[in-house]
């Protein structure tokens, strides 16, 4: 019998380890030290002085950027270790840099560590996998979101170079990093699938020209993290070319799968904590007489949210096994699942946290607004929730045929006249008197 619902007792101690470590030597980083700005920049001195450390520490368990295989300094762990392990790291806005497991720069070092050259692995990702620089992936469009069908950010050859011309908006990241991957319109008139291709373009390359960063609505500061760039007439060798002409869809996929399927393992840390804050709250806090944890509609939160929770967890460590058994691009609908899921969740717990904790879950002074930002987000970056239900339904209704004749399957007088053909003696015992 293979289910089983515990880790391993190795794996349980760097669990307890990786728990233990966040709560003493990690947090207090997210409390010190929480503008997006000191944490995003590679060039502030918390980076090299603080934080650098931490990760020497991760590194010395073997912890360092698990999503990696070994040979590129990872783990090899697979999805569902991961997920145990995210759970935990999602409780910490610092710890995915200190475990070197932060978003969009896992996703693109797997691109180069499948499709680059020696040259541009020594020269971005080695760095990279070092947590010394930051990437970007620079996909959605300003008229066309993410989708591919109407993209026309495009690159034609030129000689031994590629000379690509358009728009990007919300290239996150794209002012701190080192290098952009770029999905642009190599093939205007093949299939969206075969269309487009993939750009390792350093930021430094003449004609990557940000237009403005764009915050996000509460975020402070003159500027936000996400570009809104015009790529013009930006020349790139051919060798930057990545995981050859026209399947820049395909790796897409492939990398933007592997991303939402960490986002939901962080989230379930989220949830968790919020669920933690609102039982202390609960516990402690009176009004009217008595403690919000004796009123029965805060019962009813905190049960519903534990309920949400674990389904969710049940789910999203699911997902990651399934990713485990048979690969992501054959995962495509358990993926989009707790995509969804993550959303909606981490939008409910996050504002029934809020709540609970009144006038004081509003302010600046807890971390609440922080969280919902993020849960908003979750139900638009990569992909909006209704484009994955499309892909949910299209592959759930593989698996079913058209219904023959006029009436549904389960149509019960049809089904009554099949069985006088096929069970006709049950019919003698459904006919028989009730006895007294
Ligand atoms: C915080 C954040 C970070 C991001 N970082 C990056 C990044 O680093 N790189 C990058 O390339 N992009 C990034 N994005 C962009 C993100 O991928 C897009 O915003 C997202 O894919 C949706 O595209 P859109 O914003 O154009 O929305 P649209 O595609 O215009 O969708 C808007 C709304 O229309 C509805 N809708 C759309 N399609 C359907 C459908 N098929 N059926 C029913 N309803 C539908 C939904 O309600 C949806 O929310 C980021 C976005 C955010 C918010």
């Amino acid at each position: 019998m293979a289910w089983d619902f515990s880790a391993e007792p190795e794996f349980q101690e760097k669990l307890d380890w990786i728990r233990d470590f966040i709560e003493t030597e990690v947090k207090p980083l997210d409390v010190v030290l929480a503008q997006e700005e000191i944490y995003r920049n590679k060039s502030h001195p918390a980076h090299e002085h603080v934080l650098r450390p931490l990760q020497e520490k991760v590194k010395a368990q073997g912890l360092w950027a698990c999503h990696l295989d070994p040979a590129l300094g990872g783990q090899g762990y697979g999805q569902l270790k991961l997920g145990l392990m995210n759970e935990i790291i999602g409780r910490s806005v610092w710890a995915p840099w200190t475990f070197g497991s932060q978003a969009p720069d896992s996703g693109n070092a797997e691109i180069i560590a499948h499709y680059g050259t020696k040259e541009q692995k020594d020269e971005y990702l080695q760095p990279l996998l070092e947590g010394r620089i930051q990437s970007t992936f620079s996909m959605t469009e300003p008229q066309s979101g993410s989708d591919p069908q109407e993209f026309t950010c495009s690159a034609v050859r030129d000689g031994d170079d590629w000379v690509i011309n358009g728009e990007k908006y919300f290239s996150s990241n794209l002012r701190y990093c080192k290098f952009a991957i770029v999905m642009v319109i190599t093939s205007p008139d093949a299939p969206t699938k075969n269309a487009s291709s993939m750009f390792l373009v350093p930021r430094d390359t003449e004609g990557v020209n940000i237009i403005r960063n764009v915050r996000l609505g509460p975020e402070t500061g003159v500027e936000g993290s996400h570009a809104y760039v015009r790529y013009e007439n930006v020349r790139v060798p051919a060798d930057h070319l990545l995981g050859g002409e026209g399947n820049g869809f395909v790796i897409a996929q492939t990398r933007l799968g592997g991303g939402r399927l960490h986002h939901a393992m962080r989230t379930i840390g989220v949830v968790q904590r919020c669920l933690d804050m609102m039982c202390e709250r609960a516990l402690s806090r009176k009004s009217h007489g008595e403690l919000l944890s004796q009123k029965q509609m805060v019962q009813d939160v905190l049960a519903t949210s534990w309920i949400e929770i674990q389904q969710f967890r049940l789910q999203v460590l699911h997902a990651a096994w399934t990713v485990d058994q048979v690969g992501g691009h054959n995962a495509r609908k358990e993926i989009a699942g707790v995509k969804i899921a993550t959303a909606k969740i981490c939008q409910e717990v996050v504002v029934r946290a809020m709540r609970l904790h009144g006038g004081l879950g509003l302010s600046n002074e807890m971390p609440f607004f922080d969280m919902l930002q993020v849960a908003l987000a979750m139900g638009v970056a990569d992909g909006a929730s209704e484009v994955h239900k499309v892909t949910i339904a299209r592959k759930i209704l593989k698996d079913y045929e058209p219904q023959e004749g006029l009436w549904p399957r389960d149509h019960r007088p049809s089904q009554l006249d099949e069985m006088r053909k096929t069970h006709s003696h049950l019919f003698e015992y459904a006919e028989m008197e009730l006895p007294v």
